[in-house]
């Protein structure tokens, strides 16, 4: 719950929220070039149904075009893009695709009979600026394969496969050049606008883990003494307002107040400076002496502490508090106002808080019985 110490944060800055925008556009990479290669795929698959309107070897030659090598160059780009070996040879296999793609859908329209044939050449170019806009690979790669099946859609189309070269639909080459262009354009400044968003993304996930750190070493400092390192007051205040409302159901709790013996005669004679490091010496020796991470020391002010023990009834508050009052002890400060041979003191009234109890009613009670322990002759703990 709450540490004894404020001295560690209480929470972990979010070291990975910097890198996660990288790492997430990376995932969105892989899972775009996923959607485009089933895309082409199903186009593929499906696209054989307009075949089946070819007749004899037209027909046999666009089936074993599309399912005998387009089919598995396709799947076998989408297992390396799911399998994710290598990006260079998963990006090279999804390009190697998509460019055989178009040239073939060329290739089948340039042996398909009129009316299919020109509708042929349209779809493999629609398909060449669906590459450039939507192929999810790389820039870099975005271009070689635009320009590549550009090349190969030109060759195709204004050859028509024939030797010497047909020279026909100049025109559809005409046209897939600027549109070509146009498209890479496009998607060079789209890539560009998500290449600013994701850097924007990174920044800003660095400052917010920057300011959740700052927060937290804020909050620490606001709850710590600065002399003695231990909690202060107001963490206390807050402390008991949070278990006053909280629904989490408590548990028994230990309470102690603490008293250093004789402290303004240790000052008058000592100095305050000796007092301040003296102070500074019980809260260590008190925090030291804790039994675990969930018990608080608190410094209550001037030269009071005090103590809460999560999970500790009346038995083992007392045991509590004598060993931190033997811990004291053990330290064996000269205590300069009380002449040769006396040490430092505390006395500590401890008591218990039942469930339903307030811890200020139980921090009262402790109050109390400080005094009964001054009463006792100090360097005691009353109970
Ligand atoms: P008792 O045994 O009855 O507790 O006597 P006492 O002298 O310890 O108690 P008293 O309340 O008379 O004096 C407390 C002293 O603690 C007074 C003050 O100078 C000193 N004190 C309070 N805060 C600090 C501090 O931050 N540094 C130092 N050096 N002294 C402090
Ligand atoms: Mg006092
Ligand atoms: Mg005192």
């Amino acid at each position: 719950m709450i540490a004894s110490s404020p001295g560690a944060p209480s929470a972990k800055p979010d070291k990975a929220a910097g890198l996660r925008p990288r790492a997430a556009a990376g995932a969105w990479a892989q899972r775009s070039q996923a959607r485009w290669l089933v895309g082409i795929l199903l186009v593929n698959l499906a696209s054989s149904a307009f075949d089946t309107a070819f007749q004899g070897d037209t027909l046999a030659f666009a089936l074993e075009l599309r399912l005998l090598f387009l089919t598995p160059l396709m799947l076998a780009a989408l297992v390396f893009n799911l399998v994710q070996i290598n990006a260079a040879l998963q990006n090279a296999a999804g390009a190697l695709a998509s460019f055989s793609f178009i040239v073939t859908v060329a290739v089948i329209g340039q042996y398909a009979p009129e009316p299919f044939a020109s509708r042929y050449l349209m779809s493999a170019l629609f398909l060449l600026c669906g590459v450039a806009l939507f192929g999810a690979l790389p820039w870099w790669e975005t271009k070689a394969v635009t320009l590549a099946s550009l090349a190969g859609f030109a060759v195709v189309t204004a050859t028509g496969l024939q030797m010497p070269p047909a020279w026909t639909n100049l025109d559809l080459v005409g046209l897939a050049i600027p549109l070509c262009f146009l498209a890479l354009k496009m998607r060079l400044q789209r890539d560009t606008r998500l290449a600013e968003l994701r850097r924007m993304r990174v920044i800003d996930a660095e400052r917010t883990a920057e300011l959740r750190k700052a927060n937290i070493q804020l909050s620490e400092l606001s709850n710590t003494d600065s002399l003695t390192g231990a909690f202060n007051r107001r963490y206390l205040d807050q402390f008991v307002r949070q278990s006053s409302t909280s629904i989490v159901p408590a548990s028994w709790q230990g309470v102690l107040m603490i008293d250093v013996d004789h402290f303004k005669l240790f000052n008058d004679y000592g100095g305050h400076a000796e007092g301040d490091r003296c102070l500074k010496q019980i809260a260590e020796a008190l925090r030291h002496a804790m039994r675990s991470e969930d018990d608080l020391v608190i410094r209550y002010g001037g030269e009071e502490f005090a103590v809460i023990l999560e999970d500790a009834d009346l038995t083992e508050a007392r045991q509590a508090a004598e060993r931190l009052r033997k811990a004291v002890h053990d330290l064996k400060i000269p205590h300069p106002g009380l002449g040769p041979g006396r040490t430092v003191s505390i006395r500590i009234g401890a008591c218990a808080v039942a469930p339903e109890e307030s811890i200020s009613d139980a921090l009262t009670r402790a109050d109390k019985l400080l005094y009964e322990a001054k009463q006792a002759g100090r360097d005691c703990v009353a109970a």
